[in-house]
């Protein structure tokens, strides 16, 4: 068995903590990759896992996805990420919460967490009585913060309208059929926005009655969840699990763009590559997706008197995220390298590592 520090995944992390807390219930990793910014930022993920061995997986793919992430997004901030290994019941506790901030705590502010899928604003709540190095808490009507969902959401939406304009040369996603894998807190708010603007929208989720309600509420067509990837559509946008972009994945499309909120939509080095072979126009996850990160880093820096509080703040740096992708597509297409490998080659510049 190769040592985890010779993986690709493990990519130089700074440090991988594993916390155990056998009387709290608590099972944890903290992987930073890198504080080369400033303190490594990135959500925790509660979730069961098949075997530890996953969960380091998705902890050091995660923790480097949010470095690339926050350099690309302009902020302060470096990289890391928490998973919490959880019981096949999903069973949360507040111990377990206590024991988990008390563990960020002691990290002495080298790590500052939010909220990721499994965990909730209420659970950020419980983790911030422990630590401060917490965002993504309650805030005051028009204060940077709170759930991110909302501003990753609006950052994917004009992510896809940037794509549309650069790929189909349309200014309006009026009619533009775009196929939603996952409809939670992002795909939902991407979806929302995209029927306002007139879109044709197919959707699927893995919760039926969730996806059926959205799909009257918006006018909009519900697949099978096995069916949305191959769906014939302008756009395919996925917002609920990674690593569904690999080869046999990438052969079942049948869309223009792939544009959506998910992280490490790509399974492994070369499926970037082979989306472009196959003319796919791909956003880099992490481009597209940092909404959230944004308004929670600007949160974060407001409580410490580094950042103005005001969510127009957070919108204007949102606002970027088409104009950044647009320079990543540009660049592809003059030096000849695919989307994602533009995207890291200039994330890791940023973070010291080119
Ligand atoms: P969520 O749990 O609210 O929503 C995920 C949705 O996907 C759920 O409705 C779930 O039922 C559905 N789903 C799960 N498996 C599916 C499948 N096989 N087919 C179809 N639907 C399926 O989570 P979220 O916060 O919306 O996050 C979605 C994705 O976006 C995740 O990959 C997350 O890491 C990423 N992301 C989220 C944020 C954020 O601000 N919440 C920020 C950046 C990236």
């Amino acid at each position: 068995m190769s040592a985890f520090w010779t993986d690709r995944d493990f990519d130089d992390h700074e440090v991988v903590h594993f916390v155990h807390d056998e009387k709290r219930g608590l099972t944890a990793i903290i992987a930073l990759h890198s504080t080369h910014l400033g303190p490594a930022a990135g959500g925790t993920r509660f979730w069961h896992y098949a075997e530890p061995a996953a969960a380091m997986r998705d902890a050091l793919r995660l923790s480097r996805g949010m470095s690339y992430k926050n350099a690309m997004a302009g902020l302060p901030m470096g990289g890391g990420k928490a998973v919490i290994l959880a019981n096949p019941e999903r069973r949360k506790t507040p111990e377990m919460l206590a024991a988990f901030g008390d563990a960020v705590d002691a990290l002495g502010g080298k790590y500052v967490t939010a909220e990721d899928v499994g965990i909730t604003v209420e659970d950020m709540v419980a983790v911030n009585q422990r630590t401060d190095y917490v965002s993504g808490l309650p805030v005051a009507e028009g204060e940077a913060g709170g759930n991110p969902g909302p501003f990753t959401a609006l950052g994917i939406y004009l992510g896809i309208k940037a794509a549309v304009k650069h790929k189909l040369g349309r200014d309006s996603v009026e009619g533009v059929h775009v196929a939603m894998q996952g409809i939670g807190s992002v795909g939902g708010g991407v979806a929302r926005l995209l029927a306002k603007d007139g879109a044709k929208l197919t959707l699927a989720d893995i919760d039926t009655d969730g996806a059926q309600a959205l799909g009257q509420e918006l006018g909009a067509d519900v697949v099978a969840p096995d069916a949305i990837m191959s769906l014939g559509c302008d756009v395919f946008s996925p917002n609920a699990l990674g690593a569904i972009l690999n080869d046999e994945g990438i052969a079942r499309l049948d869309c223009a763009i792939v544009a959506g909120g998910a992280n490490n939509q790509l399974a492994g080095p070369g499926n970037g590559a082979a989306l472009a072979e196959r003319g796919i126009l791909y956003a880099p996850d992490y481009v597209i997706n940092a909404g959230g990160i944004i308004s929670v880093t600007m949160e974060y820096l407001c409580r410490r008197d580094s950042a103005p509080c005001d969510i127009n703040e957070v919108r204007k740096r949102i606002a970027q995220i088409p104009e950044r992708l647009t320079k990543i597509w540009q660049d592809s297409e003059a030096s000849g390298s695919s989307p994602d490998q533009v995207a890291d080659a200039m994330a890791q510049k940023l973070i010291g590592r080119g």
